[in-house]
C-alpha cells in the first residue's frame, strides 16, 4: 500500500466585536513541527500516513484580528501547503470564531484557499470549537468535521483524535465522507449552554447515540459565538456522514432538539450584578466570576469594576486574579503608587491605589492594598488552574474570596466545590445579551428576537437537501 501524505495545521481564536483590542502577530503562539503533532496526538504512523506539520497559530481570545495579519498568515499557510506537493489529506485545527473587519467568513476563506491548493481529490478533515461558526463555504470545502462536545472544554484532545480518525479512515478505506449542516437561528453564551448541566448535557449525550446510526460518522451541535455581531453568527447542527439521507435526518434532529430547549438555556451559576454578589457573600471561601471581562471568551481583562466595589465596601482577604495592566505593572516596578482599570481600553473605573507590599512573579505584580491582594498581570491572561496560584506563591486558603475574570468556572476551580457567583458585569463579553449592539446578525435570531417558527434546512454547502 502506498504511503499516504497529509498536512496538519490551522488557526484558532475567538474575536469579540465588542473589544477594542485588535489581535496581531504578538498575540499568537505558533505551534510547529513535533510540538504540533504531539498536540494532535494521533498515531498516523500506524495507518501508514506521513504527517507534514505546517503551523497552528492560537491566541487568548480577544478583539478582531488585524486584516493584514490574518491575510499574511493565511497566505503563509497556503504557500507552505503548496510547497508540500500532492497531498492525500489535510487535518485543519480551527476554532470558527475569527472576526476580521473586511472578511465576512475568515475560516471559510482559509478553508477554501486550502481546497484550491490541494485539489478536489484530497480529503480535508477539520476540528472546531463548538463556539465556532459554520457556513456553506466551510462545509462545501471539507469532507469531515468534528467539534468539541464539552463546554467548559475538556475533550480538546479527543476532538483532534475524532477529526484525525475520520481522515485516516477515509484514506485507508478510500471511502469519502460528506459533511451536512443546518443553521439554527439561536445564539447564547457558553455560560447558558454548559454541557455539564441540562438541557445541553442531554443533547450532547444524544450525539453519541446519533453517531451509532448506519451512515453517520460524527454528529455535532455548534452553539456558535454570541459576541460577534456578524451575518454568519448562529448555532448549527453539523454531521459527517456516508449516507446523505440519514445525515439530513440527523441534522434536523439535532437542530430541533436545540431549538426546542431554547427557553431552558440558563446560567449554571448564581448570577446577578456586582452589589448582589457582594451582599450575598458567604463567610467561608467563595469565588466571584467577573464574566463581562473574561479574557478566555474575548474580554479585555483589564476592568476594575469589582475591585472598586470590594474596596468601597472595605471587604478584606480578597484575591483578585487578575487584572491585566502593563502600565500598572511598570508603575509597580518603580514604586508603590499605581493606576489600574481599563488601561488596555476595556473601559470601567480607573483607580489610583497605593500598594502596602508588592512582589513580582511570572510577569505579574502581586500587590497588597488594604488587606486585599491584586494580581496585576503584564499581559492579558486567565487564572484557571490551581498551579497558576502556586506559581505566584499565593495560597487560596489565605482568602475568603477569589475574584477571577471568568464566565463558568474552569474545571479546576469548579473542583474546589465552594459557593460561586457569576457577576453579569460590563465588558466586551457582556452576558446581558438583549442589551448588546445587534446590527448585523440575521433576523430573527433568538434571544435577540422572540419567535416560534423554525424548520431546519439542511445543506451540503452547495445544495439545499431539505
Ligand atoms: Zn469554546
Amino acid at each position: 500500500m502506498a504511503i499516504k501524505k497529509i498536512a496538519v495545521g490551522g488557526i484558532s481564536t475567538e474575536c469579540s466585536t465588542y473589544s477594542p483590542l485588535y489581535q496581531n502577530e504578538s498575540d499568537f503562539v505558533s505551534l510547529q513541527g513535533q510540538t504540533l503533532l504531539d498536540l494532535v496526538g494521533f498515531p498516523f504512523d500506524d495507518y501508514g500516513i506521513e504527517t507534514y506539520p505546517i503551523f497552528f497559530n492560537r491566541s487568548v481570545p480577544g478583539g478582531p484580528i488585524e486584516s493584514q495579519y490574518f491575510r499574511q498568515t493565511k497566505d503563509k499557510f497556503i504557500a507552505e501547503l503548496d510547497s508540500l506537493g500532492t497531498l492525500d489529506g489535510v487535518l485543519l485545527i480551527m476554532h470558527g470564531a475569527i472576526f476580521v473587519d473586511d472578511i465576512d467568513d475568515p475560516e471559510g476563506e482559509w478553508i477554501e484557499a486550502v481546497r484550491d491548493v490541494v485539489g478536489e481529490d484530497c480529503i480535508v478533515s477539520v476540528s472546531f470549537d463548538l463556539h465556532g461558526q459554520v457556513t456553506d463555504k466551510i462545509v462545501n470545502n471539507i469532507d469531515a468535521f468534528a467539534a468539541y462536545r464539552t463546554a467548559p472544554h475538556i475533550d480538546v484532545e479527543e476532538t483532534y483524535k475524532r477529526a484525525s480518525k475520520m481522515l485516516a479512515d477515509a484514506l485507508i478505506s478510500n471511502q469519502r465522507p460528506t459533511v451536512l449542516w443546518s443553521p439554527i437561528p439561536m445564539l447564547v453564551s457558553g455560560e447558558m449552554s454548559s454541557t455539564f448541566v441540562e438541557p445541553c448535557q442531554s443533547i450532547y449525550k444524544n450525539l453519541e447515540s446519533l453517531d451509532q446510526r448506519q451512515g453517520i460518522i460524527d454528529s455535532n451541535l455548534m452553539v456558535g459565538y454570541v459576541w460577534a455581531d456578524t451575518q454568519r453568527a448562529a448555532a448549527s447542527a453539523v454531521v459527517t456522514c456516508t449516507n446523505k439521507k440519514v445525515g439530513t435526518e440527523v441534522c434536523q434532529i439535532i437542530a430541533n432538539l436545540y431549538w426546542d430547549s431554547r427557553q431552558q438555556l440558563k446560567f449554571d451559576m448564581r448570577s446577578g450584578d456586582i452589589s448582589s454578589a457582594i451582599n450575598s457573600l458567604p463567610k467561608n471561601f467563595s469565588i466571584i466570576a467577573d464574566s463581562g471581562d473574561n479574557p478566555t471568551a474575548g474580554g479585555v481583562g483589564d476592568r476594575a469594576d469589582v475591585l472598586e466595589a470590594v474596596l468601597s465596601k472595605k471587604i478584606e482577604h480578597v484575591l483578585f486574579a487578575g487584572i491585566a495592566s502593563e502600565s500598572a505593572y511598570n508603575e509597580l516596578q518603580k514604586g508603590n503608587k499605581f493606576n489600574i482599570g481599563g488601561s488596555f481600553g476595556g473601559g470601567g473605573p480607573n483607580l489610583e491605589l497605593n500598594a502596602d507590599e508588592v512582589y513580582f512573579e511570572e510577569q505579574c505584580a502581586i500587590a497588597r492594598v488594604q488587606n486585599i491582594t491584586i494580581v496585576v498581570s503584564k499581559r492579558r491572561r486567565p487564572f484557571h488552574y490551581l498551579s497558576d496560584f502556586n506559581h505566584l506563591r499565593l495560597k487560596l486558603q489565605d482568602y475568603r474570596l477569589l475574584v477571577v475574570k471568568s464566565g463558568y468556572l474552569s474545571p479546576e476551580l469548579q473542583g474546589l466545590s465552594c459557593p460561586s457567583f457569576m457577576v453579569l458585569s460590563n465588558g466586551a463579553v457582556n452576558q446581558d445579551l438583549k442589551n448588546i449592539d445587534n446590527h448585523h446578525r440575521k433576523k430573527p435570531t433568538f434571544p435577540f428576537q422572540e419567535f416560534n417558527e423554525f424548520a431546519p434546512e439542511v445543506s451540503d454547502g452547495s445544495n439545499l437537501l431539505s
